[in-house]
């Protein structure tokens, strides 16, 4: 199902045409409403009608989360306050947070681009949708709550927390989809086991996972524990929140609703675009925001794009999964190590639960790697030989994928901490040195 055909199967040459009169108007608004970006396009030596179509966008200056902490609170807002109706934040690494503030039509599209995600999941206005996202500042629970309500399907917004009710409301009001970060959900995958209901007796066959990455391996899991399927939807907060991309059932790359956020592949330490396929830092323009429009900004995020047709019908580019953030990357004895990397070891094998924390240290002027992973209950053994054979296992796999050697400890099943909203997957003791 495609909720808005005209702008997902557009042809190429029209989304370009599109997106070309869109760039000319966003880059004319903020150059005339916004001090900062006037600035760094005078300095730049970059006027509005040096731009003509969408290819002209290399020209602008990026955007960084620097600058929205340098600029806050309003400081990039477009648009009077009055016109703003709504302001969300999220947490940022340090410091302040990063606000955001939307108008009436902002808020139109980012309901629009989640129906999109949720009609892609297969989902209707029948479908009862558990929003198990957190509400408030952080744009999750509030966007796919748009979302639900946009497609004229039910809203039960539990928001995250209180698993045991979570495990009863989705029984008793026959929630179909679950809305919430991967770890989250496979933190209710224990708790719908544990709660001794029968998995007939539960509605639920569609999971919008994002807000944090996660492997394909992750994905099998989830499915298979909950019996699903769990389709990955992506955003966020400085572009507008949740629905910036979703998966459609061919679960083949994140499409994106590039008619809203044009997407770019960058270089990380040059800024140089790179050609579709090649991995690099995503970066977005929002070309049809008015409250806070950002020129090219840099998400941190990396990965590839794909312009090819999807065979959902879909013509919009897709996204390869996440493969982390910039920041999330550890250098350990200089090798680029991401926690994702870990994850997807850890999958394949049927031993092993997702669960895992990466420990950091630094001892005697060398860097080393702990890698902590859970033991599934069948196979958690007091038997030393088994135990001890499986941890040669994993390391020799993940010696292979990593290319450095990490100590693996084994620990007991529903012994790592799990989280309701975004997984906290490294401890780096060397930043506290
Ligand atoms: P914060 O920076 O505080 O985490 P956000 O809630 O806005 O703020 O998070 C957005 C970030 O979350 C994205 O830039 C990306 O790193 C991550 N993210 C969101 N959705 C996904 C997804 N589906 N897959 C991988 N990462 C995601
Ligand atoms: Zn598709």
């Amino acid at each position: 199902m495609i909720w808005n055909e005209p702008m997902e199967c557009m042809s190429r040459e029209d989304m370009r045409r599109l997106q070309s009169e869109r760039l000319k108007r966003t880059v004319e608004h903020v150059y005339q409403n916004c001090e900062p970006y006037r600035k760094r396009m005078q300095e730049k030596g970059v006027m509005p009608h040096d731009i003509h179509s969408i290819d002209d966008i290399v020209k602008l200056p990026f955007t960084s989360k620097k600058d929205l902490r340098d600029y806050y609170p309003y400081g990039l807002l477009s648009v009077p306050i009055s016109e703003i109706v709504r302001l969300q934040a999220s947490s940022g690494t340090t410091g302040k947070p990063i606000v955001v503030g939307y108008t009436r039509n902002d808020l139109a599209i980012w309901a629009e681009v989640g129906a999109r995600c949720f009609t892609a999941y297969g989902l209707t206005k029948k479908d009862v949708v558990q929003v198990s996202y957190g509400y408030g500042l952080f744009t999750g629970g509030l966007g796919a709550h748009a979302a639900t309500e946009a497609i004229g399907g039910t809203v039960l917004p539990t928001s995250s927390g209180n698993t045991e009710k979570q495990i009863m409301l989705m029984h008793d009001l026959g929630s179909v989809a679950l809305a919430c970060t991967p770890s989250y959900a496979l933190f209710l995958a224990d708790a719908l086991l544990d709660s001794g209901i029968p998995r007939e007796e539960f509605k639920l066959r569609v999971g919008a996972f994002g807000a944090e990455p996660w492997t394909e391996g992750m994905r099998r899991d989830l499915e298979s524990k909950l019996g699903i399927k769990a389709y990955d939807i992506y955003g966020l907060t400085e572009i507008i929140g949740p629905g910036v991309g979703h998966e459609c059932v061919c679960q083949n790359g994140t499409h994106l609703c590039e008619d809203h956020f044009f997407p770019e592949i960058i270089n990380p330490d040059t800024g140089e675009p790179l050609p579709p396929g090649q991995t690099g830092e995503l970066v977005f323009s929002t070309i049809s925001k008015d409250g806070m429009p950002l020129l090219r900004f840099r998400t941190r995020d990396l990965t590839s794009l794909n312009y090819e047709k999807c065979a959902c019908g879909r013509t919009s580019v897709r996204m390869a999964r996440i493969l982390g953030r910039c920041d999330d990357m550890l250098i350990i004895r200089g090798v680029n190590v991401f926690p994702s990397q870990v994850e997807s070891v850890i999958c394949e094998l049927p031993e092993l639960e997702p669960h895992y924390l990466l420990v950091v240290d630094r001892v005697n002027n060398l860097d080393t790697l702990e890698v902590q992973v859970e033991v599934n209950e069948k196979f958690y053994s007091d038997e030393m030989t088994k135990m001890l054979e499986l941890k040669k296992r994993i390391t020799h796999r993940l010696q292979s994928v990593l290319g450095i050697t990490p100590d693996v400890k084994l620990v007991e099943p529903r012994s790592i901490e799990r989280s309701q909203g975004k997984a906290k997957r490294v401890n780096d003791k060397r930043k506290l040195q």
